[in-house]
């Protein structure tokens, strides 16, 4: 036995899962490939978000995977994790790198919307205008599970509405999609910021609450106070978490406008029978982010707990809020938005814990079979005219027999085979075998489209 053939059967002797990767490329860190295996789920999450984002109204926008990095620095803010430890730059080789024109990858959506809403004019179309995309976004975090480098997300925004009812419309849509999903367990957590007025009054009385407890808080809170001082909010360390319960919150910090705001929110999301519950630390990680906050969590089974790291037992599926600040902060008109993102990677990985039952789609519907040299010439032709209506379907003409012809639409889990023969390619007929019963019936040529379609759709 040569060398050559002794590996190729070690590699054969592996389960055929795992890829044999001494001596070969691995994926980098903190990337993943998803498998075709995988796939239904994440077909099934994409389309329900796009016949959900039909309904809503809101028209697919496609924005590109890099910006000018002054774009996520002047929007989401220079001081949050996102900018200042996690984006990825990436230097563009025809251009002189000032900090002015570094690129960097999308760490998220709402930025280039708003950028792509500016440039191309958008605000002069009727308003309000509801957007919808999906796409990979890259942040340079610590790899673990359930947390990538590069990660999907789908992404609602509804620019040039200020009314309550469009932020109600963006979490209505949500709760609408996980249930399409099929996910249980999901709890939307909402919070108001307040508009820039109640914003300010909040972080000076935040500070001169925090000032007396500096010592006893984490490093990186001791920055978010000079830097950021809502983000210590979010911080996850027990030390400082202990804290946060005797804090002021924003929802007591509310000016008029504010609060009338919030509660007609509210209101809508009563009369819509979203259930919701209310958390005024809600801050996000985001600076842009004006009135309404929330986050919508999946309670998690008992063997989660060790890595959601005292997030009682809860992960984030998405999250969003109100930035009506924003377009003026990256040069637009005023114009006020509402928008949410969802972890397109977490609702698969619910879908899959929660055993959601999504339909598994045959790959191949349709095998053809042909022996003999008229039959295969049939068969051929008959492959061209299933594909052309629409049917998934495969032939394997190298194998010698219809017995390994079956053998080889089984693999494939065909739903039928076609059988011709040199007596059917002489009548013009075929005989359907339906692959799970076994049970076979002649029928004419030019019937078997619509025989199939009334069969598989
Ligand atoms: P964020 O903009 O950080 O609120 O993210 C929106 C949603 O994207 C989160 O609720 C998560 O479901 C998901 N998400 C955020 N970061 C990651 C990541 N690194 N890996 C996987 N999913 C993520």
């Amino acid at each position: 036995m040569s060398q050559q053939k002794q590996k190729s059967q070690i590699i054969d002797d592996e389960d055929p899962v795992t890829p044999w990767i001494k001596g070969s490329f691995q994926a980098a860190r903190g990337v993943r490939d998803i498998l075709p295996n995988e796939q239904k789920f994440w077909q099934f999450a994409r389309q329900a978000a796009e016949e959900i984002a039909r309904i809503f109204g809101f028209r697919r926008i496609d924005v590109p995977t890099f910006e000018n990095a002054a774009l996520f620095d002047r929007s989401i803010g220079s001081q949050t994790d996102i900018i200042a430890k996690e984006l990825y730059l990436i230097s563009g080789k025809d251009e002189i790198e000032t900090t002015d024109k570094l690129l960097a990858l999308r760490p998220e959506f709402t930025a280039g919307i708003a950028r792509a809403y500016i440039e191309n004019g958008l605000q002069f179309w009727p308003q309000p205008i509801k957007l919808f995309t999906i796409g990979s976004v890259f942040r340079h975090e610590k790899p673990q599970k359930g947390r990538y480098r590069e990660h999907f997300q789908i992404d609602f925004e509804i620019l040039g509405d200020d009314s309550a009812k469009a932020d109600a419309w963006i979490i209505l849509s949500c709760w609408e999609l996980l249930t399409v999903l099929g996910i249980k367990n999901i709890e939307i957590q909402i919070n108001s910021l307040g508009n820039a007025e109640s914003q300010e009054k909040y972080r000076k009385k935040l500070k001169s609450y925090y000032k007396p407890l500096l010592t006893k808080l984490c490093s990186t809170c001791l920055e978010r106070y000079e830097k950021n001082i809502l983000r210590i909010l979010d911080c996850k360390e027990v030390s400082c978490i202990k804290h946060k319960e005797n804090a002021p919150t924003t929802i007591d910090n509310l000016n008029d406008a504010s609060k009338k705001h919030f509660m007609a929110v509210l209101n809508f999301l009563d009369s819509f029978n979203v259930a919701y519950s209310l958390n005024p630390y809600i801050v996000r990680g985001l600076d842009y982010y004006t009135h309404t906050a929330f986050e919508i969590l999946v309670s998690n089974a008992k063997e989660d707990k060790d890595q959601l790291k005292g997030a009682h037992h809860q992960l984030a599926i998405g999250g969003g809020g109100r930035y009506d600040d924003l377009m003026k902060q990256i040069g637009g008109n005023a114009t006020c938005g509402v928008g949410v993102a969802l972890g397109l990677d977490r609702l698969v990985e619910i879908m899959k814990k929660q055993k959601v039952q999504v339909k598994h789609q045959s790959h191949t519907e349709i095998f053809v079979s042909g022996i003999g040299a008229r039959a295969l010439t049939r068969a051929k032709n008959l492959v061209l005219d299933l594909l052309r209506a629409g049917f998934a379907t495969e032939f394997a003409p190298d194998k010698p027999s219809f017995r390994s012809q079956l053998k080889t639409a089984n693999k494939l889990e065909a739903n039928y085979t076609i059988i011709i023969g040199e007596r059917e390619a002489h009548d013009n007929t075929c005989i359907i075998r339906d692959m799970k019963s076994g049970i076979q019936e002649d029928v004419s040529c030019d019937e078997l489209v619509s025989i199939l379609n009334e069969r598989l759709r």
